[in-house]
């Protein structure tokens, strides 16, 4: 079963006769790197990168039919799988790392035997990958079956040399961008451009001819000369290749040999892996009546609570011999990731029966806690972020999601309120002259009777704290 190729799944857009094909990707990061970048925002940008990709792949563009009917590509993100920052250390930094071969060595995808020296191919060296990420990348592989595998490394990998690198059948590399201005965290032209690569493009700005990529050439706005928009000339026909027929050919399933993958001489590389196989490489795995969902252990954050215990439980699960994953993710509302909670929430949870790292219910559910943690919550009043979950592999998901508040512990802004005292000074010693007495008047003698009078200092002064409290509330 794992040597099939075949993993083509049609889906019917919704409310639309347009036919689409989705292609299974999964990305890989580098723990330093989703830190860095914080999770809660790479792990929403790479979806958001992903989908923009799309855009590339539309039958406009493309001409890919199916059925005399436009059939558009869709490219369907699987897994976010965070390794060790082993990969990015000297050994694996200055080389591309084959994730291909991890998977073929694990007997997950197979080559073409016999065409090109395919399985060479998929047996490059990768030991320069700990055996804990050699593992990760065979637990993804089982549960997403993903087709085409990106990894982002730090731009230091890259610089000088290559935008992204791409290496038949499926593997991509490409440098991170910060997204903290987009919420892009690769260029989405530079990914369209390696996949692109893997369905048996070529590269056209490399070419003795490449001035045809620019100024009204030919070639101008060719995706595989560089271009970074989605536009009417993406693909075409060259000297080197011709781009929509090979990707009608892959579409197809053609068994086609050797001869029909070279075109004017030159080797369309990667093509023959995808032959007979559509344009995917690995079968995803069924997510049978296994439903996944998240409980928590409260709805609000406070000083007094900082902590809510999430639980991510999968039903069914035990009916399965393979890893199980789902993404757990975190979404700031009005608070924000790595200000008033902790951004180490958002992740793929793997649930892998050959090292049950999890806990397992009566009722035979697996079970795997994270916690939610309140960070400065120096604030007034409540602010909200959300938690759920998306991204099944082999599991169906319960796609609730939950607000939680996050109550801050700073005391409301008092309202303003006059001064205790009133301000004008008064005198810090009684008037040396004591009040004159006014003569004894025997007409005034009642109203002014107690000796003060009206005009003694404390009246006056306040008559001044009055009024001068009334200007300062109009
Ligand atoms: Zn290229």
């Amino acid at each position: 079963m794992r040597k099939s190729l075949i993993s083509i799944s049609l889906v019917l857009a919704a409310n639309s006769a347009m036919a689409v094909t989705t292609i299974d990707v999964n990305f890989v990061v580098p723990e330093g790197i989703a830190n860095t970048q914080g999770r809660e925002a790479l792990f929403a940008g790479l979806r958001a990168n992903l989908s923009q990709v799309d855009e590339f792949y539309l039958s406009k563009y493309t001409g890919l039919t199916k059925g005399g009917q436009p059939e558009d590509l869709k490219f369907n993100l699987r897994q976010i799988v965070v390794i060790a920052d082993r990969t990015t250390d000297i050994g694996c930094r200055s080389r591309f790392v084959y994730l291909g071969s991890v998977l073929f060595a694990d007997h997950q995808v197979d080559g073409r035997v016999g065409i090109q020296s395919a399985e060479s191919e998929l047996s490059r060296d990768y030991s320069c990958l700990s055996p804990e990420v050699v593992n990760t990348i065979q637990k993804a592989g089982y549960s997403s079956g993903a087709d085409f595998w990106v990894q982002i490394v730090p731009q230091a990998v890259m610089e000088g040399w290559a935008s992204g690198i791409a290496h038949p059948p499926m593997d991509i590399q490409l440098p991170v961008m910060d997204g903290s201005q987009d919420g892009l965290y690769v260029e989405t032209g530079t990914l369209a451009h390696e996949i692109h690569h893997l369905l048996g493009g070529v590269d056209l700005y490399d070419k003795p001819e490449s001035d045809q990529c620019f100024s009204g050439g030919p070639w101008e706005l060719r995706l595989m000369c560089g271009v970074k928009v989605a536009n009417p000339n993406l693909y075409g026909t060259t000297q080197y290749a011709d781009e929509k027929l090979n990707m009608q050919r892959l579409f197809n399933n053609e068994d086609t040999t050797l001869s029909d993958w070279t075109f004017n001489g030159t080797w369309q590389g990667g093509s023959y892996y995808i032959k007979a196989s559509g344009a995917a490489l690995m079968t995803v795995p069924s997510t049978g009546n296994r439903m996944a969902s998240l409980q928590l252990s409260g709805g609000a954050l406070s000083q007094r609570e900082p902590t809510i215990i999430l639980s991510v439980t999968v039903k069914g699960a035990d009916q399965y011999d393979k890893p199980v994953a789902v993404e757990v993710y975190t979404k700031g509302v009005t608070a924000k990731a790595g200000d008033h909670y902790i951004d180490d929430v958002t992740n793929t949870v793997t649930f892998d029966p050959s090292n049950p790292d999890y806990s397992v219910t009566p009722e035979g559910n697996w079970v795997k806690e994270l916690k939610l943690t309140a960070k400065n919550l120096d604030f007034t009043g409540d602010k909200t972020m959300q938690v759920g979950l998306r991204g099944g592999n082999a599991t169906n998901v319960d796609q609730t999601i939950t607000n939680i508040t996050v109550t801050g512990t700073s005391a409301p802004t008092p309202p303003v309120t006059p001064p205790v005292n009133p301000p004008v000074n008064p005198p810090v010693n009684p008037p040396v002259n004591p009040p004159v007495t006014p003569p004894v008047d025997p007409e005034n003698s009642v109203e002014g009777g107690g000796g003060g009078g009206s005009s003694s200092p404390l009246v006056v002064l306040g008559l001044a704290a009055v009024a001068w409290f009334r200007r300062k509330t109009q």
